[in-house]
């Protein structure tokens, strides 16, 4: 059966959130109470963004060496090579930043499509997305219109998250993966999820 795989980025591929770590280490205090509009849903990613950034005064440069000490979960790698080994295609859907992605993957000499917001330096960090969605209107990068362009002819279309952002591509994939806070969203909202802690999880379940 041919499967595609759409995977969220920070929490999910990355053992930590990268957006997260930026603002716990760079931004100003403020940014809690934004993030929790964020959650509620209450402002769009790019609102976030716009407001978060303005409590960041650090440059492109603090935030690469910060970005240097994100690791991966330790079995992505092997579930690249078996996902193209079987002929199944995998992007990354991100919500967060293209700047940290294409970091953190090129230090791991990982290739895989990824579509998410760019993150640029002109007089401070500003936020761009190309991947918006007048429809949605929340997030920055809308996963579930880029799902539904990229899904090509796959019988299977299989989700793996974390976090907010993925609350909405989930609600659109045959399959599940979740962790944390999209796992409870899962459970709430009665989409069929399971559960996996690491990439070596999905690999078992999947029998890849
Ligand atoms: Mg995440
Ligand atoms: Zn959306």
């Amino acid at each position: 059966m041919k499967r595609v795989f759409f995977s969220d980025f920070d929490g999910t591929i990355t053992k930590v959130d990268t957006c997260d770590l930026l603002v716990t280490k760079l931004a100003r205090k403020g940014w809690k109470e934004i993030n929790a509009l964020w959650m509620e849903k209450k402002i769009s990613t790019e609102e976030c963004a716009s407001m978060t950034f303005r409590l960041i005064d650090a440059g492109p440069k603090e935030v690469q060496e910060l970005i240097e000490t994100v690791e991966i979960d330790e079995h992505f790698l092997d579930f690249l090579h078996l996902c193209r080994k079987q002929g199944h295609d995998i992007y990354i859907l991100s919500d967060g930043y293209d700047f940290i992605i294409d970091m953190v993957l090129k230090r791991y000499k990982i290739d895989v499509p990824y579509y998410a917001n760019q993150m640029i330096y002109q007089n401070g960090f500003k936020i761009a997305c190309p991947y918006l969605n007048p429809d949605c209107g929340q997030c920055g990068t809308c996963k579930s219109s880029l799902m539904e362009k990229l899904k090509g002819d796959a019988e299977q279309v299989i989700y793996i998250g974390d976090g907010a952002s993925d609350t909405c591509p989930a609600s659109k994939a045959d399959l599940v993966y979740a962790k944390d806070y999209l796992y409870q969203y899962c459970l709430e909202k009665g989409i069929p999820v399971v559960r996996f802690e690491t990439f070596l999880d999905i690999i078992k379940h999947l029998g890849l």
